[in-house]
């Protein structure tokens, strides 16, 4: 497709994000599996079910511009998933692998969070309210695990110092 106008481009960003929403439901998981910490792990497990109602969250959108909800692969989370899977595969449960799967897991935090805040400027733009309060309704969810995930790395890090 493409993108000449703003409704290309809030189309375009809109499957990104879909695909890169669905590609964590298939990380939080594994994410969840290699936490030493029971907290981390049940942050991980609490943020799936999160993350299935965001799914949905555009699912709605999509249909309210009578579209199907197909996700164009998003390299930037592909990139982001990767780092933290290298390091499930390489390295053994400790504190400070968990103090790194918080890191891993805030950057793509960070990535939602810049895709979220894009999506409902675009939104409001093109005067679609009821998307915007969608958009913005996850974007507070993706700010406030954002910070859950800071309070967990304040104690864990302090753990992981040898
Ligand atoms: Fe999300
Ligand atoms: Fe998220």
């Amino acid at each position: 497709m493409s993108i000449e106008k703003l409704q290309d481009l809030f189309y375009h960003d809109l499957r990104d994000t879909l695909d890169a929403e669905r590609q964590l439901t298939k990380a939080l998981p594994k994410l969840a599996k290699a936490a030493e910490s029971e907290e981390l792990r049940a942050a991980f497990e609490e943020h799936l079910a999160v993350t299935e109602e965001q799914i949905a969250r555009l699912e709605k959108i999509f249909q309210s511009l009578d579209k199907a909800a197909r996700g164009k692969h998003c390299p930037g989370m592909e990139g982001l998933l990767q780092e933290g899977s290298e390091l499930v595969k390489e390295e053994e449960p400790s504190a400070a692998l968990d103090a790194a799967l918080i890191g891993a897991a805030q950057k793509a935090e960070h990535y939602e969070i810049a895709a979220y805040g894009t999506l409902a400027t675009y939104a409001r733009i093109l005067g679609m309210e009821e998307a915007v309060d969608l958009l913005e309704t996850t974007l507070a969810e993706e700010k406030e695990t954002d910070e859950k995930l800071t309070a967990i790395a304040s104690e864990l890090n302090l753990q992981a110092v040898g």
